[in-house]
């Protein structure tokens, strides 16, 4: 059983109030709030085990290693990996798409070589790419998408060349909640002998992800929209890929040998982890997992769903409401627009009520330039949201959109 008002019990920050109202948070697309395991695991670790992982024969170090190391074992199992050799520990999605970008950009690519990306990408799938374009004179080539914001396979497979190197696409769209068939697209892709970087920001956090099933030679996502610490991420790589990869920074920990005449690095995954990684905020990203996972992620995706199909039945209702992108396959995320109401005077109407929203362009200005709009009001739903707090949205939109 699936029961939410317990569920919010964990998240003390949902408690509490903004300007005197309950606090409404429907920006889990941007972070998520922290269950009351995550911040105590890392408690704990400050207070009886910190010291640096790798490095040190003393307890502590050692202690500390353990914790670091199993949450390395609770990612892999999260995604269904093969090996731990192929989760990476990053700063987040942002570091873990720069990683490749930068790493398969010097080692795979030259002059006229393409990447293709998606009409919906984040800007961190698109500015990586671009600063390898400055670098080495690649290309970016964009799969466009229909009305309803849904990737145009056909044109998809029409971008294939003998020039294509990689396909860099997102799972979920941060802005319409499309849900793109990455399977297939990976299929697609594998079929010209291409590999694929799927951005998992927001799939990780409301569906099962599994990294075997899905084919996927990159996957990346960060800890903080997944319940858990910011400041960490991970990304997954096929062992033959990141083998094949030049490191990405350099200094303590990625090395086997130093000397001035010749340096040997460490094997995966420690090549691409250079310096003190945030070892606590790798605990308490596995504690976060495990939260997720006790709940089951079934469940939270079907809690979510349920969510998201009530609010755009209710929002629909509004008079002058504009729902941007209406996909078959829909995440808990919803853009809109209300008459010609601008987002951000919405937004700060919401705020005022106690519901926080996100309002601009969502790092993603190529797509609201498709869109013909040059920003939404996203409301992005989590585990711990409620029909009551759907409502409190519609609600709110009304009172503000009658000051009109
Ligand atoms: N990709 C998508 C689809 C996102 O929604 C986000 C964050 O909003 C990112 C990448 C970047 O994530 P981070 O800022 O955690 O690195």
């Amino acid at each position: 059983m699936y029961n939410v008002e317990e569920i919010r019990k964990d998240f003390p920050i949902l408690g509490r109030e903004v300007y005197g109202r309950p606090l409404v948070y429907l920006d889990n697309g941007a972070t998520t709030q922290k269950p009351r395991c995550v911040v105590e695991a890392m408690t704990d670790e400050y207070y009886n085990v910190n010291a640096n992982v790798h490095r040190g024969v003393h307890f502590l170090s050692q202690q500390a290693t353990e914790l670091h190391e199993a949450a390395r074992e609770t990612v892999r199992r999260f995604l269904n990996a093969r090996s731990t050799a192929e989760i990476i520990f990053t700063r987040g999605t942002t570091e873990s798409i720069n990683l490749v970008a930068s790493c398969f950009g010097e080692a795979c690519m030259r002059e006229g070589d393409e990447v293709i990306v998606s009409q919906m990408e984040h800007h961190a799938n698109i500015v990586s790419w671009q600063l390898v374009q400055a670098r080495r004179g690649i290309r970016l080539r964009v799969i466009p998408m229909n009305d309803r914001g849904e990737l145009l396979l056909d044109e998809y497979e029409r971008l294939f060349n003998d020039r294509t190197r990689i396909v860099a696409v997102t799972h979920v769209s941060n802005v319409l909640g499309t849900v793109n068939p990455v399977r297939r697209m990976i299929e697609t892709a594998h079929a010209y002998g291409v590999p694929v970087l799927v951005d998992g920001a927001q799939a990780v956090p409301h569906m099962p992800v599994d990294v075997q099933a899905l084919g996927a030679d990159f996957y990346a996502f960060s800890g903080h929209k997944v319940y858990g610490p910011t400041g960490v991420g991970v990304l997954y790589g096929k062992e033959e890929w990141l083998d094949r990869l030049p490191p990405y920074m350099g200094g303590g920990e990625m090395i086997d040998h130093v000397s001035f005449e010749r340096t040997t690095f460490a094997p995966l995954p420690l090549k691409f982890e250079a310096g003190t990684p945030d070892y606590v905020a790798t605990t308490g990203l596995a504690r976060a997992l495990d939260y997720v996972s006790r709940l089951g992620m079934d469940q939270i995706q079907a809690h979510e769903q349920q969510l998201t199909r009530y609010a755009l039945e209710r929002l629909r209702q509004i008079p002058g409401m504009r729902i941007l992108g209406s996909a078959a396959e829909h995440d808990a995320v919803v853009s809109f627009l209300v008459g010609d109401i601008h987002h951000l005077d919405l937004g700060t109407l919401l705020d005022r009520q106690g519901i926080a929203v996100r309002t601009g362009h969502h790092c993603a200005e190529p797509l609201m330039r498709r869109l013909g709009v040059e920003g939404t009001v996203r409301a992005s739903f989590g585990l711990y949201n409620t029909q009551a707090e759907v409502d409190a949205l519609v609600e709110g939109i009304e009172r503000a959109a009658a000051m009109f």
